[in-house]
């Protein structure tokens, strides 16, 4: 079964331009968020209480979570085809942790990796909208370093899987082209 994979920093709006084209390409695959299964595991274990305190715990902890989500997604992908919501790295207090690394590459083998991408300036203004979540208030700069990772990241990926990377930007009021043109990349 085929494996796609869409990653873009928090308050891209990944998870959005993601609805819009799953409404557009039919109900061809199954969406897994890869943080909501590890958020079912690290509150099983009681490590934390909401979704963006996953990312503040010790890397070791989030690695064995990870591995686990990466499992559990692996399962699912043997009898359907799957759209990965996900990241290429994490903003840790210790530094980028790779979303991807090989161990959940070789569970997923994903055949195309995605990435969401919009304007470091967009991206803040998005965060500072979204009362759901606690964002991190970074700067244009991390935000740009950070989506400057997450490039180099994807094309390492594609060095392990032969995986095609492609790029959809999230332009705001422009949500109906993103929509169109990741329904076209699954
Ligand atoms: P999201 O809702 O997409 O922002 O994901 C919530 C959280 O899940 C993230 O902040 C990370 O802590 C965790 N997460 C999601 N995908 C991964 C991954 N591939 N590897 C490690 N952690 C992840
Ligand atoms: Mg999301």
């Amino acid at each position: 079964m085929k494996c796609v994979v869409v990653t873009g920093i928090p308050g891209v709006g990944k998870s959005t331009v993601l609805n819009t084209a799953l409404a557009k390409a039919g109900s061809k695959f199954q969406v897994v968020n890869f943080g909501d299964k590890m958020f079912e595991i690290a509150k099983r274990e009681n490590l934390v209480n909401t979704r963006d305190e996953m990312r503040k715990l010790e890397p070791e902890v989030q690695k064995r979570i990870q591995r686990l989500a990466a499992r559990a997604i692996a399962e699912i992908a043997k009898r359907e085809n799957v759209v990965v919501d996900t990241h290429c790295t994490i903003k840790t207090p210790r530094g980028f942790l790779p979303g991807l690394p090989s161990w959940v590459l070789e569970e997923l083998k994903p055949s195309r990796i995605v990435l969401i991408e919009a304007s470091p300036e967009e991206i803040r203004e998005r965060r500072a909208g979204d009362e759901t979540r606690q964002r991190d208030e970074d700067s244009i700069e991390e935000i740009e370093l950070h989506q400057a990772m997450n490039r180099a990241m994807a094309m390492a990926c594609a060095m392990l899987t032969g995986a095609t990377v492609e790029i959809v930007e999230n332009r705001t009021n422009m949500l109906e082209e993103a929509g169109d043109k990741l329904a076209r990349c699954i």
